[in-house]
């Protein structure tokens, strides 16, 4: 026998303990090779007085090993306590979500039998950066950022995905008929990589009638990539539609360090009660021995599990008289899969994991040479806090200070063009968006131009919040235009 793969446990609060003991009694009985290490989070560590929920000697296991296992922790309620899974994810760089949601019809009550659908979320960027601001008495701000390496890995990942586990379609959703730049650059690096995959069928939704269409004929779906946001939201409806949010594990996949885990938190009502239902972690942890190529034991435990849910032996969320068989706590359930291993389901499809050297090689990236773009500043945008009369005003108020070199082009407001020639219908409020361009047409600014306008502002008593500098990229607009203009 080969060595046992070291990886890390965290027990969890809540029902994760009663989970946890459930998942590894099944992974014991199938023999599979593990040396477990166990660390310490949650609640306990919190109220010890670690804000962060994870001792530093937890990081030490995880970096070691690589591959943890994690059960739903409680984050204490009140402020100051910082949410452990986000913590988790940005310090290893865990850039994946990968949410597999299958239905168990006819054996879990589902409207969508034939749903099998993995939700893959990009897990680091988007509006989960966190940067936030208030800028004025009415208005806030919340930073999105993608990046083009940020959407070229979860890409990548997709489709790598999909190729690994027989999938014949990634579909991608984003907003990029509004956000143009932003979401914009996701499909476009989508429809990059999804050339070099010409084995598997690609498309791109617009994520609201994506959503819809997800959520009412969720068949038609394969593979599902988007960014953060949107895969946080749809992930659980996904879940959800095809049975149930407790059935669903999830892995979260980084360059150097993995974890898995269920979708659901700690139920704390739920705890000490042997009650819950083990299914999501313990799924979780098949996609964790199929990550450290424990293949064939990947397969027994999820076919056992199979085997059981098709039994009729159901823990309470999923129990349905008619329907089921026995209900039972979340030890019984755990022993019956434990007494399956070695059968296989017989009307639900067997699982089947590749082994390492079934495994087609990961496409081969092609990095383009690494030139970079052009980049010409024509511009600035000025954001004022404001309130001292209409747009008219403004503009009149900041023709005055065009000069050395740049010129104002546009006053908008939330998105809107208020100046020149607005709408008296248009509703403005404390936060305005200010254009000034090189008086050239088609010219540069300098920054020391930028700076002396911005004295210009000050002089004259304006509350500037921020700027943004308007670049061009090798000639192409780095900045949307206002909506009306
Ligand atoms: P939850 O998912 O813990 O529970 C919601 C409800 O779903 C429960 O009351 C229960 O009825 C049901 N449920 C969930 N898991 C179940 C299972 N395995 N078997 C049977 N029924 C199950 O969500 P919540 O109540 O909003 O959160 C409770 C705590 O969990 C909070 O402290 C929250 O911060 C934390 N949480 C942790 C994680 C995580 O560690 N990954 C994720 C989400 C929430």
């Amino acid at each position: 026998m080969s060595n046992p793969v070291p990886i890390t446990v965290a027990h969890g609060d809540g029902i994760g303990p009663e989970i946890m003991a459930a998942t590894l009694h099944i992974l014991k009985e199938a023999g599979a090779n593990l040396e477990i290490e166990t660390i310490d989070i949650g609640e306990k560590v919190y109220l010890a007085g670690n804000s962060s929920g994870i001792e530093p000697s937890a990081w030490e296991s995880l970096r070691r090993t690589k591959v943890f296992l994690k059960a739903p922790i409680t984050t204490p309620q009140g402020g100051g306590y910082k949410s452990l899974n986000v913590t988790v994810r940005k310090t290893l760089g865990l850039f994946a979500n990968i949410r597999p949601c299958v239905s168990y019809h006819p054996f879990v009550e589902t409207k969508h039998p034939s749903m099998d659908v993995v939700i893959v979320r990009e897990n680091e960027e988007d509006l989960y950066a966190g940067i936030e601001h208030r800028q004025t008495e009415q208005v806030m701000q919340c930073l999105k950022l993608i990046s083009r390496p940020g959407s070229e890995k979860i890409v990548r990942h997709a489709f790598e995905y999909a190729r690994r586990n027989n999938r014949k379609k990634v579909t991608c959703f984003t907003k990029d008929n509004i956000m143009k730049l932003t979401d914009g650059l996701f499909h476009k690096v989508f429809d990059e990589i999804a050339a070099e995959y010409p084995d598997i069928e690609k498309e791109h939704w617009i994520v609201d009638i994506g959503a819809a269409k997800l959520a009412d004929t969720p068949e038609v779906f394969d593979v599902i990539v988007m960014p953060n946001l949107y895969g946080d939201v749809l992930s659980d409806v996904a879940a959800q539609i095809a049975g149930s949010v407790g059935l669903a594990g999830s892995a979260n996949i980084g360059e150097h360090v993995s974890m898995f885990e269920a979708i659901h938190g700690s139920a704390p009502r739920r705890a000490g009660q042997n009650l819950a239902n083990p299914s999501g972690l313990f799924l979780g942890a098949v996609m964790l021995l199929v990550h450290i190529g424990e293949t064939t034991v990947a397969e027994r435990v999820h076919n056992a599990w199979l085997r059981t849910i098709e039994d009729g032996i159901h823990t309470y969320d999923i129990y349905e008289e008619g329907k089921s068989k026995e209900k039972v706590g979340t030890k019984e359930f755990a022993e019956a899969v434990g007494q399956r291993v070695g059968q296989t389901p017989q009307t639900l499809k067997a699982a089947k994991y590749k082994s390492a050297n079934e495994m087609p090689p990961a496409a081969k990236v092609v990095k383009p040479t690494q030139t970079r773009a052009k980049k010409d500043l024509v511009g600035v945008d000025v954001f004022l806090d404001w309130t001292k009369g209409s747009s008219n005003d403004l503009g009149d108020a900041l023709s005055k200070l065009s000069g050395d070199g740049t010129k104002l082009d546009i006053i908008s407001n939330r998105g809107v063009k208020v100046w020149p020639g607005g709408h008296a219908e248009t509703f403005c409020s404390d936060h305005w968006r200010c254009r000034f361009l090189s008086d050239s047409e088609g010219g540069t600014v300098s920054h020391p131009q930028i700076i002396s306008l911005l004295t210009r502002f000050a002089d004259a008593g304006f509350d500037f919040i921020k700027t943004e500098n308007l670049c061009n990229f090798d000639g192409e607009r780095g900045y949307s235009l206002d909506q009306g203009a």
